[in-house]
């Protein structure tokens, strides 16, 4: 059985607790305008990006960072939507697991239920994105149906769960909306980020425009404390 990933990080800070072992696969069901990782989003093999990985020399790098999991961490499927090759992964997920390894996934949750289920039976921590939650542009600007992604909230353990949101003026227009589900849904941890535009050669390799716009400095300060009202750790990160 083979994955298709695009690289394997490790010594990664800032994809879930303790120092961690990084998998980004390839391939997303979304289309992100501002996705950091371009050259996940399509399945197919483009050039440099992607290649295939049997899931043994998978684990074999893996267990290669196993002395630094004692820092709590662990490994952390991302991607790209990691729930999508969730069957391709099971028998790794399994290994991973009777070895005591922490695993975490990173996902848009736009994704069929019984993914997210089995996905559960191995997860010790998910962290999931949030990005527009208005239907309209929800469906427009990255291609989701919301009613998956509120549908797929209710299966979560929030006690694992750490949400992200970029701040975009899209999810700032949704605020409101935003507060709502975190009231919710209170999740674990809440971490928010501002966009980059270091992936800026990467979309050019791809041959695909990418969105990038600077929010002022104000407006995610004050975005960033109507979340703590609700969410009193919730975090400002750079990724
Ligand atoms: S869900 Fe993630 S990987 Fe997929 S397009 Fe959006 S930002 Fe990129």
């Amino acid at each position: 059985m083979t994955l298709r990933i695009t690289n394997i990080q490790h010594f990664s800070l800032h994809d879930g607790p303790g120092i961690r072992t990084t998998i980004f696969l390839k391939g997303c069901n979304l289309k992100c305008p501002w996705c950091a990782n371009p050259e996940c989003i399509s399945s197919e093999i483009q050039g440099e990006f992607g290649y295939d990985i049997s899931l043994e020399k998978l684990e074999q790098e893996i267990l290669k960072d196993e002395p630094f999991y004692e820092t709590g961490g662990g490994v952390t499927f991302s991607g790209g939507e990691p729930l999508l090759q969730i069957n391709n992964l099971e028998s790794l997920l399994k290994s991973l697991k009777n070895k005591k390894i922490n695993i975490c996934f990173e996902t848009a949750l736009f994704v069929p239920e019984k993914y997210l289920k089995k996905a559960k039976k191995y997860s010790d921590e998910f962290i999931v994105d949030i990005k527009i939650i208005d239907p309209k542009n929800c469906k427009e600007v990255i291609g989701g149906q919301i009613n998956q992604f509120l549908n797929n909230l209710k299966l979560l353990d929030l006690e694992k769960t750490t949400f992200r949101i970029p701040v975009t003026k899209f999810s700032l227009k949704d605020t409101d909306l935003i507060l709502d589900l975190l009231k919710k849904y209170k999740p674990k941890h809440l971490e928010i980020f501002e966009l980059h535009n270091l992936a800026k050669s990467k979309y050019e390799i791809l041959n695909k425009e990418q969105y990038y716009e600077k929010i002022e400095n104000n407006r995610i300060k004050e975005f960033h404390e109507k979340l703590t009202e609700i969410i009193p750790n919730t975090e400002i990160i750079e990724i």
